[in-house]
């Protein structure tokens, strides 16, 4: 177990599993590219990791580069994405695959097919090694997934609390304290009967 600023957290995903998952991404991702140079694109800070170990992966010609966009304060998503990089290059007729780190609301992910809308790309793909499917509240499609995983709260990977984190090589998820496992057991004071969803 590792204690960041207030919280603790418990190994969840291993450093080899992280590395089959970003494997299966490369070998799928080349396969469908064939013989197009993509561009792959990682949206900071988060996925510094995931772009650095996919590329190392990547067996053909590819061009890489990154945005920066931030949405989450502490252990929550929000809707205020802030553009803070945005597109440098001309992308016109190019495949273009989005490599995120991790896809919970959808809500950073809304913002990056508005930064599309105007780019003619020949094709917008997005590949992410983490995915929360009970989080997810968008429609747009996930090309390529690595790993499926509950609500819960993640660090390790490039994933970090309160930019804490970031550097572990394996994933932990955060361990509930015994307060709030109460508030799921029983919920908040004055809830009626027949509320736990
Ligand atoms: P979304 O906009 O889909 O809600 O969240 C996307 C971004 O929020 C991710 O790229 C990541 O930076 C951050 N994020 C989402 N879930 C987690 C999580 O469980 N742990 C950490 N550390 N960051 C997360
Ligand atoms: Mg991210
Ligand atoms: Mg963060």
């Amino acid at each position: 177990m590792i204690k960041l600023h207030d919280k603790f957290f418990k190994p969840f995903i291993s450093a080899k599993q992280i590395d089959e998952a970003m494997a299966r991404l490369a070998r799928e991702i080349a396969n469908d590219v064939g013989d197009e140079i993509p561009v792959f694109i990682g949206i900071l800070n988060g996925s510094f990791m995931v772009v650095s170990d996919f590329v190392k992966k990547y067996p053909n010609p590819c061009e890489v580069t990154f945005i920066k966009l931030a949405s989450y304060e502490g252990v929550k998503s929000t809707e205020d994405i802030q553009r803070l990089i945005g597109l440098t290059q001309d992308l016109t007729g190019r495949t273009v695959i989005i490599l995120e780190d991790i896809i919970d609301t959808g809500n950073t992910l809304a913002e990056v097919h508005r930064i599309f809308k105007n780019e003619n790309v020949k094709s917008l793909k997005i590949a992410t090694l983490f995915y929360k499917p009970e989080a997810y509240k968008k429609d747009f499609k996930l090309h390529y997934v690595g790993i499926e995983i509950p609500n819960k709260f993640i660090v390790g990977y490039g994933l970090d609390y309160d930019g804490l984190g970031r550097n572990l090589p394996e994933v932990y998820q955060i361990k509930q304290t015994q307060h709030m496992t109460n508030l799921v057991l029983f919920g908040p004071p004055g809830a009626g009967k027949g509320t736990q969803a």
